[in-house]
């Protein structure tokens, strides 16, 4: 994606050029690599503070490094990343396409669940990578992810399923949607067929969580005096814009990288 200023039309906040959102995030990814703010830096290799396209409109969130990240410092290198490209593949993406990180940076010794007091001192960095990365989608991959983003659900059930983000998570205005973990695709069938038939919606997701950010985003109409002159040009109408006839979406809505 181009550098500079640019009004994406997507309700991006404006005024952030792509080079400052790369900087900033590397900076964020500086402190990661040397963090010792909890126990998982005692056993890491190297931490894994997350990688993408820094102007990128989807963040896909994990669990946390396993053997391959640790050994080699970026996320979903693994049998589950190989999943993961597949699963973009199928809606055309690739994974320079889109953010992914984790929700913690660092491996917990044998793959084990994060412990809550580790997430809790992780989180802050995903919180500030949100705040300079402004997704309008958020993909969580798996329980861990998901209980960070739609509380309360179970994955069972939130699979496939939007939620808007708590605007304390660091994004303003995301759509959140739960994913299962590719790790439990790859160990059961039922759950790989489910996570194809579910990343099929996220494009149509983006698409709604656009609209839903340029209405948040809109600013308050400025009051009308009375007897004012009506502005704009009610002669010259735009015209429709013609639907695909398969998704009923809009050419530009079809065009997401
Ligand atoms: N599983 C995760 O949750 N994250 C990774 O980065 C790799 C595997
Ligand atoms: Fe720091 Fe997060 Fe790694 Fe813990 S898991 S040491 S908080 S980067």
């Amino acid at each position: 994606m181009g550098e500079g200023r640019r009004d994406t039309g997507r309700g991006r906040i404006s005024g952030v050029t792509d080079a400052e959102r790369r900087a900033a995030l590397e900076a964020i990814a500086a402190e990661v690599r040397g963090c010792t703010r909890c126990r998982l830096h005692q056993t890491r290799s190297r931490a894994v503070p997350g990688e993408g396209d820094a102007s990128t409109e989807v963040v896909f969130v994990g669990e946390g490094p396993g053997q391959n990240e640790d050994r080699e410092g970026r996320p979903f290198v693994g049998r589950a990343g190989d999943l993961l490209v597949k699963l973009l593949g199928h809606i055309g993406w690739t994974r320079q396409d889109v953010f992914i990180t984790n929700i913690v940076k660092c491996r917990p010794p044998g793959n084990r669940d994060p412990e809550p007091d580790e997430v809790a001192a992780c989180a802050p960095y995903l919180q500030r990578q949100l705040e300079v990365l402004d997704p309008a989608v958020i993909v969580t991959l798996g329980r861990h992810s998901m209980g960070r983003f739609m509380p309360g659900s179970r994955i069972s059930q939130a699979h496939g399923t939007t939620r808007p983000a708590d605007p304390a998570t660091g994004a303003q205005d995301a759509t959140v949607f739960a994913m299962y973990h590719p790790a439990a695709a790859l160990r059961t069938p039922s759950v790989e067929r489910e996570s194809y038939e579910d990343v099929a919606h996220i494009p149509g997701v983006l698409v709604a969580a656009r609209e839903r950010r340029v209405e948040n985003r809109r600013p308050a109409p400025e009051p009308v005096a009375v007897g004012a002159p009506a502005s704009g040009n009610p002669a010259s109408p735009s015209p429709a814009p013609e639907l695909d006839p398969e998704s009923g979406l809009t050419s530009d809505q079809l065009t997401f990288f």
